[in-house]
């Protein structure tokens, strides 16, 4: 098969499709990969390291494009590389269709079968291409809340750890999942005092059981948020209810609640955020703030360490679509039925039944 890696190109997207490793592994058994000139620099990988392992390295996104039957990337197809698809191709990425109309009619019309990291189901029904990025965005939030914390930033002038003498911060955190458990892990490195709440108690009792003693589990309800808020330096919004948007766990008149220059990253926003005054940001204009709190509310937060969320983005998605090139797409997904049910479409269609219901058809 011949297999394209092209160089991204959505704002602030720093990472790529596939590692060095994953050219050498395809060559081996044969396969073509053709990878477009710069697509690593972001995650600091040089050409020459695709090259030495095989690729041919092409200077444009046609050449990519034109020639490969499957396309192996990070981010939904931007206009662009729409205008560039051909129906045969394989696509394999992040589409979150379900949030985006435009893109979904279009990739519909360009009839190439598209493979959407996001709905691929492992083997306990779980989403491996999505762990990893809540991993990668659960760590960063703390690194974020603590930049933000810093008087420069507008934040209160807070150190996470504090000092002998001088207590630490207090951190919040709505929703004890793969984001909040990350976030929370490194909060309790940095010595800070940590709160998380989850609806789930077997998930609060799990939490409980392998956090260190500065992490205290709590149940939450509308009560114990208002009182947590009162005394919260920073809050890190990770809840999720699958498919829907996110519980709107902050109202706006609740932020009167919090000191001044206390700060809240909303890893959630991608699902709309479970505050009232969040709305979505980029790296470039992180923040704003509402009532003296600051808001970051990124919604590609692992887009900044493209390094480390290119990595671990790889170690999962790469052995897919290894599968893919050495059995092609049908019997891949004859094997594991976790991969049938990352085709969102094929030949003009939606087949996946969560998308097909979000716009009215069936799938
Ligand atoms: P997850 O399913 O592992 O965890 C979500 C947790 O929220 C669950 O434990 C659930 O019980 C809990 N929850 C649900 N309702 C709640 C409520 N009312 N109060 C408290 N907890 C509640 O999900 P995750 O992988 O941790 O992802 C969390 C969110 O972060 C998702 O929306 C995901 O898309 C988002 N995310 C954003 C970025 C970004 O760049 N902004 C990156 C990665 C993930």
């Amino acid at each position: 098969m011949i297999v394209g890696v092209p160089r991204e190109i959505k704002q602030d997207e720093y990472r790529v499709g596939m590692l060095p490793v994953g050219v050498e592994e395809l060559t081996r058994a044969g396969h073509r990969v053709l990878v477009e000139a710069g697509a690593g620099q972001g995650s600091g990988i040089p050409d020459e390291q695709y090259a030495i392992q095989g690729a041919e390295i092409v200077e444009s996104a046609e050449e990519v494009y034109g020639q490969a039957e499957m396309i192996v990337k990070v981010k939904e197809p931007q206009p662009e590389e729409i205008a560039l698809l051909r129906p045969e191709q394989i696509m394999f990425t992040y589409f979150h269709f379900a949030a985006d109309e435009e893109l979904t009619k279009a990739v519909q019309e360009s009839r190439i079968t598209a493979v959407a990291y996001e709905t691929l189901r492992g083997p306990t029904g779980n989403l491996p291409c999505l762990t990893p990025m809540s991993e990668v965005a659960g760590r960063m939030s703390i690194q974020e809340g603590a930049k933000y914390l810093e008087s420069p930033q507008l934040g209160r002038g807070i150190l996470l750890g504090g000092v002998p003498g001088v207590p630490p911060a207090h951190i919040l955190i709505l929703g004890g999942g793969v984001v909040g458990k990350n976030a929370a892990q490194i909060a309790a490195g940095f010595q800070a005092d940590v709160v998380i709440m989850d609806v789930n108690v077997d998930r609060l009792r799990y939490l409980e059981d392998i956090m260190p003693a500065n992490v205290n589990t709590l149940f939450s309800d509308r009560h114990n948020i208002r009182e947590q808020l009162q005394l919260a330096d920073l809050v890190v919004g990770a809840v999720l209810i699958p498919g829907a948007r996110a519980p709107m766990l902050v109202t706006a008149s609740d932020l009167e609640l919090m000191k001044p220059g206390s700060v809240i990253i909303d890893v959630c926003i991608d699902q709309g955020g479970c505050l009232e005054t969040s709305r979505p940001t980029t790296h470039s204009d992180p923040t704003y703030v509402v009532d003296g709190i600051v808001h970051y509310c990124v919604t590609n937060m692992p887009g900044a360490v493209g390094r480390t969320s290119t990595y671990a983005l790889c170690n999962v998605t790469f052995p897919y679509a290894h599968r893919i090139a050495n059995l092609g797409l049908r019997e891949a997904c004859a094997q594991d039925a976790g991969l049938s049910e990352a085709i969102n479409m094929h030949n003009g269609h939606i087949v996946n039944k969560a998308v097909a219901e979000t716009f009215g058809t069936e799938a």
